[in-house]
């Protein structure tokens, strides 16, 4: 007799590093809970190129997860040549890789259908990026099940969902100027036109932004279901608007974090994990390490803005300053400023005359890309300087490291707030690449979050990080956590579609 076939999961990730890594992270996650699964991953060939590299190192990388590239050519869509991920475009340039994403729906087509015909239509489905909307449609014409992936958190998920399926946005009477009203959230949490990206707060439901993020929007919400990178006990309030708002099954299948890093207790030094996004570190991992093995515990502050932002000119001048004057110890990963080639050398006159040789002992400074789960999960590591992309936010609790936040674009500014209203793990130092900040305000934040002092509010977000960190943690025990629970829920209705 045939062996039975395998049930088959094909994932379509967004082409940015934020969709990769937890994309790749869930293949990995399924595949723990059930090895019968066969995945496989589909994207551009730059893109599978990195997932490639990602899983090339893995010790044991499982044999059920494949990669598939399929055909783009950015240069028809006005984009520099091999122009597959918005790491390294500018803003102005990402909004032509969103729209040009559409071009990977006839492709990926051709490989459902050719899997279909050889493996039965029940045994296939798909989980795909809520950007990548179309899939539902191409899922609809072949009879199979889709679910749609929103790699952020459950409350900035609704808050971005519901804010672009709502506009224009609606300014509160009575309220300030200022603020406005997201449906499906409650009145009391209030929203500003501030907390906006540039992008969102121009938008009016013309524009090249609305037009790609209300379709693929209001596409995903046709799917048989979505996951959610986040645990059901950390984001009460998010999920509750979440559900109400899609109205489709949410399971939170997060945090998608390497197991290894998550079963360790919280302060202890877990090692080296290996490269999660196929890109090039601009330290040794094991350096890094070992510089922060020398500091104390709690005691350095992490800087980083994710795979695809930078800050301002004068913004890096200040930061670096207020970094000096802190005398705290930092590692700082750094890219050229907003405006210059991000991918092109680091001018010196971007920094203070003489700030590295200043900072010596007191700070590292890594170009481009850091380790950045093995420099959270150091037990030297004491705060997060960070943009709020959810990725980083859910590395940082688990890890109990709470943040400073800077946030820039897409949904990181309401990440934020309820990072500061919701759980009291935050202060908001700026927002944004064109806000003026000083020295000064740099270093009194840096201050305030890894200030030891009993009854401070360094203090204070300190243990409710670490609170929030033993729940993420917990969520993913064998049978008993709710995202270990939440993946069998998922895996049962997939097989039910079969
Ligand atoms: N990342 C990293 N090293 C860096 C910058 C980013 O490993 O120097 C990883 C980070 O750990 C996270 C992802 O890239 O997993 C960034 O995702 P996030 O959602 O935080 O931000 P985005 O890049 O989507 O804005």
């Amino acid at each position: 007799p045939e062996p039975p076939l395998t049930k088959h999961i094909i994932m379509l990730p967004f082409m940015a590093q934020g969709h990769l890594i937890p994309f790749l992270e869930l293949a990995h996650h399924i595949l723990n809970h059930n090895p019968t699964f066969t995945i496989t991953i589909v994207n551009t060939p730059l893109n599978i190129h990195y997932l490639r590299s990602a899983t090339a190192n893995h010790r044991s990388p499982p044999t059920q997860l494949h990669l598939k590239p399929l055909p783009f050519n950015s240069s028809d869509h006005h984009l520099p040549p091999n122009s597959e991920n918005t790491d390294g475009l500018p803003l102005t340039q990402i909004i032509k890789l969103f729209h040009a994403s559409a071009a990977l729906e006839l492709p990926f087509r051709k490989f459902i259908h050719d899997v279909v015909v050889s493996e039965k239509r029940n045994n296939v489905c798909i989980v795909s990026d809520i950007f990548m909307g179309w899939a539902n449609d191409v899922a609809k014409s072949f009879n199979i099940f889709n679910y749609s992936f929103s790699t952020g958190g459950a409350y900035g998920t609704a808050a971005y969902c519901s804010i672009w399926l709502n506009l224009p946005h609606r300014r509160l009477t009575g309220g300030t100027h200022d603020e406005f009203w997201v449906p499906g959230f409650p009145e009391s949490s209030r929203f500003t036109i501030t907390q906006l990206h540039q992008f969102l707060r121009a938008a009016d439901g013309k524009d090249e932004w609305s037009r790609f993020f209300q379709v693929q929007i209001s596409l995903s919400l046709k799917s048989n279901g979505w996951l959610c990178n986040t645990v059901e006990e950390i984001e009460p309030l998010g999920l509750e608007v979440l559900r109400n708002y899609i109205k489709l099954p949410v399971w939170c299948i997060g945090p998608l974090i390497p197991f290894k890093m998550l079963k360790k207790n919280l302060g202890s030094d877990t090692g080296v994990i290996g490269p999660r996004s196929g890109k090039q570190p601009g330290i040794r991992p094991e350096q890094c390490i070992e510089w922060l093995d020398s500091h104390a515990t709690g005691s350095v502050i992490y800087i980083s803005f994710g795979s695809q932002n930078t800050i301002g000119e004068s913004q890096m001048m200040e930061l670096a300053k207020g970094l000096e004057e802190s005398k705290r110890p930092f590692i700082w990963v750094i890219r050229p400023p907003i405006g210059f080639d991000l991918q092109g050398d680091f001018r010196p006159e971007w920094l203070p005359n003489g700030f590295k040789d200043r900072v010596g002992k007191q700070g590292l400074v890594v170009h481009n890309w850091a380790p950045q789960l093995e420099i959270l999960c150091h037990r030297a590591t004491g705060a997060f300087l960070s943009h709020c992309g959810w990725n980083s936010v859910m590395e940082s609790l688990s890890q109990g490291v709470p943040i400073i936040g800077w946030p820039m674009a897409a949904e990181q500014g309401y990440n934020a707030k309820m990072l500061v209203e919701e759980m009291g793990v935050c202060e908001v130092l700026t927002r944004g690449v064109h806000s003026r900040i000083t020295k000064e305000e740099v270093s009194r934040v840096i201050n305030v979050v890894l200030d030891k002092s009993e009854g401070g509010k360094g203090e204070d977000m300190r243990k409710k990080a670490s609170k929030l960190g033993d729940l993420i943690r917990a969520s993913v025990e064998d049978n008993k956590g709710s995202s270990y629970r939440a993946m069998d829920e998922f895996l049962a209705s997939a097989i039910s579609g079969f």
